[in-house]
């Protein structure tokens, strides 16, 4: 007997008869004698319009109440698909956040897990029930209904594999694994067979939108290797896990695109020290993410700072620098939504040379200027012109060979 936690996405429970087809799947899977622990997201669209309706009342609504509201999304799917697995006799209780309960800090509409009891929901798995939970939501020390930031529930279903020590960790969602790119935008990607958490960070992080970065975070944090696939087709998956030292690697596992960066540049700042720290100081203590960084070598000592974030932080950040402009005696501060970020992930990378003049030349080869150059042990990130995105990922796919058998290293 094996206990697992399945997670279904907003996609797959997004209709009644959908919930009934997720009954169906775990009922035979609790018929074969597996205890199993169900994690639901809310119907698509449900976390979307709960949202609105807050907005059309209020500009900057209490962020505990926005926890209130939109935590009631994935109420609604836990007593369904309860309801659902009843129909078909098999015996199935649903908990929210709160009745199991997941404790998180009290950062409304971002929390994170601080600590899980398991022991209900054990009890329940003893007394041979299938355990349906609430994802997304928890509950903070003083009482608070709180949510785990957009695509909670993937954090939720790792967690909760994690403190109940499963033998397996599924997530099923509308896709059937994961890509060696978009296959909106690459018509040969191919499902991998297998990923390294390290390699889905940088994926997650580079813009692969198949789970939230901090359900990876989490799974490699306690190492609970995660299966993703489609709740619609049946297949293998992909398999997300440590890295077998004893397998062959992929040299790259996959090139990702990001178009929702702004970059900001400050022109003609006096090139001393303590620069860095006076521009990004401010950014960071306004809790905005800066991603890529580039200072210009200094011309008459004077120097070009860049640096990129999400581009809903761009007017909020032009804002915070005009007055450190000032202050620097710099020329100016601008901003440019003009521009997407590509990267190119594989461990392979790191005992393999030349995947950044490779990735170099195919992009000249399509005559794509490149902006900024970034680099991690397994990732090179550039930026180049927002309307080439799709011709790059292309370029880089097929100058990689991507769509062919695996390349190891
Ligand atoms: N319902 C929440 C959202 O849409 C959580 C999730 O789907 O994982 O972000
Ligand atoms: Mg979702």
């Amino acid at each position: 007997m094996s206990l697992v936690v399945e997670k279904y996405g907003g996609t797959s429970v997004g209709t009644v008869e959908r919930i009934q087809a997720v009954a169906e799947n775990v009922a035979a899977r609790a018929r074969k004698g597996d205890q199993m622990v169900v994690v639901v997201s809310a119907m698509s669209g449900e976390t979307n319009r709960l949202i609105g309706m807050a907005r059309d009342i209020s500009s900057e609504p209490s962020q505990r109440e926005m926890d209130t509201l939109v935590s009631t999304g994935e109420q609604v799917t836990i007593a369904l698909l309860s309801l659902a697995l009843h129909n078909l006799d098999v015996s199935a209780v649903s908990y929210t956040g709160f009745q199991i309960p997941i404790l998180t800090d009290d950062v409304h509409g971002k929390a994170r897990i601080e600590t899980i009891d398991g022991d209900s929901v054990k009890k329940s798995l003893v007394e041979g029930k299938v355990v349906v939970v609430a994802g997304f939501q928890g509950i903070s020390a003083n009482n608070n209904i709180t949510t785990l930031g957009r695509g909670g529930s993937d954090t939720t279903a790792v967690a909760m594999a994690a403190a109940l020590k499963a033998d397996e960790c599924r997530i099923f969602t509308d896709v059937d694994g994961v890509y060696t790119a978009d296959p909106r935008m690459v018509e040969n990607a191919r499902r991998l067979d297998r990923v390294t958490f390290e390699e889905m960070l940088e994926l997650s992080g580079a813009g692969a939108k198949v789970m939230q970065i901090r359900a990876v975070e989490f799974a490699s944090k306690y190492n609970v290797p995660i299966r993703v696939l489609s709740s619609f087709e049946s297949g293998p998956g992909t398999l997300i896990s440590y890295e077998d030292k004893n397998m062959e690697q992929p040299l790259i596992s996959g090139i990702t695109s990001v178009d929702n960066e702004a970059k900001v540049t400050i022109r003609g700042v006096p090139d001393r020290p303590g620069i860095a720290y006076s521009i990004l100081g401010p950014v960071s203590d306004a809790h905005i993410n800066v991603d890529m960084i580039v200072q210009n070598v200094g011309n008459d000592e004077l120097t070009d700072f860049t640096f990129t974030i999400n581009q809903d932080d761009l007017q909020r950040s032009i804002e915070l620098l005009e007055p450190v402009v000032k202050e620097l005696n710099a020329e100016t501060v601008v901003g440019d939504t003009n521009l997407a970020k590509i990267s190119v992930v594989g461990v392979g990378m790191r005992s393999h040379a030349g995947i950044a003049t490779g990735m170099f030349k195919a992009l000249s080869e399509k005559g794509i200027n490149i902006q900024m150059i970034s680099t991690s042990e397994i990732k090179i990130s550039v930026t180049i012109d927002r309307e080439y995105t799709e011709l790059a990922v292309r370029a880089l796919h097929n100058a990689f060979r991507l769509d062919e058998i695996e390349t190891k290293v």
